[in-house]
């Protein structure tokens, strides 16, 4: 499915990922683990296209995303949808508005008149958050609720594109352990019930072996390890 063969870049002096390469077959949940510096958010922008590789080729389905460009460029973005630290959500707005523009990435634009999305997109995205048990959130505020809650509406905008693959670049690092607890339930469950992949940056090791298949470990922009959580000794 997802192959990325010697991906690097460079920053000025800084190899921030100097040829990584991994390969997923399967749907799974994936974790990076390394120091803060390591290269994990790099990675993943790359991924994204967020960031631009140096060099290095990433092919999804026989389709080599680093050439896409414009409309293939944005359907790529919502086929691997990316979750932050910080949720990113537009906070004045409502949540339910900010589920309903995980559609902008596939659609392009927004509805034609502001805030009237088709019946059907909104009964989806309620429908979502119902799935991650903050429905009745959905007309409030995204900056009134918690941060726990605020990433599970994350969670929601990137479903909303029905996305292959989430990635998720720390996305419990600004939670409390019992809302870090529910989002990685719930990226799991999301995981395993639609059968997607998830990428996650993840800064413990604990939380890597706990909810993860498969277990990245980066070091100076390198991989230096990957396997399953029951073979990591050595911390990366
Ligand atoms: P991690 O996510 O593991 O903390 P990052 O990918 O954020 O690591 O950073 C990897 C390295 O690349 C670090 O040395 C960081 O300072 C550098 N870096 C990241 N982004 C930039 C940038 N936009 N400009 C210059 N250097 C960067
Ligand atoms: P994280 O490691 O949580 O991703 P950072 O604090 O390392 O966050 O980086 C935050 C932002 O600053 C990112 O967009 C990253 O690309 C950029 N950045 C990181 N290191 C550098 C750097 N040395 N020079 C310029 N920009 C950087």
């Amino acid at each position: 499915m997802l192959h990325v063969e010697n991906v690097t870049k460079i920053f000025g002096q800084t190899r921030a990922v100097d040829a990584a390469s991994f390969s997923v077959g399967e749907p799974a949940m994936i974790g990076i683990i390394g120091r803060s510096g390591a290269g994990k958010s790099t990675f993943l922008r790359m991924m994204n296209r967020l960031t631009d590789a140096s060099s290095g080729r990433i092919v999804f389905d026989g389709t080599d995303v680093l050439a896409l460009k414009g409309g293939d460029k944005r359907a790529w973005q919502s086929q691997c949808a990316m979750i932050f630290q910080q949720f990113n959500l537009v906070p004045r707005m409502d949540v339910v508005s900010n589920v309903l523009h995980g559609l902008l990435n596939r659609r392009g634009t927004l509805p034609t008149l502001f805030n009237m999305w088709p019946k059907a997109d909104i009964r989806r995205a309620i429908e979502i958050l119902d799935r991650l048990g903050i429905a009745e959130q959905a007309g409030k505020r995204a900056e009134a609720l918690s941060g726990g809650q605020q990433q599970r509406v994350a969670i929601a905008r990137a479903l909303m594109q029905d996305p292959r693959v989430i990635l998720a670049d720390e996305p419990i690092a600004s939670l409390d352990p019992m809302n870090a607890q529910v989002v990685m339930d719930a990226l799991r469950r999301i995981q395993q019930e639609d059968g997607r992949t998830v990428i996650a940056n993840l800064h413990t090791l604990d939380t890597a072996r706990r909810y993860c298949d498969r277990v990245i470990g980066m070091r100076d922009g390198r991989i230096v390890f990957d396997g399953v959580p029951a073979q990591l000794t050595l911390a990366a």
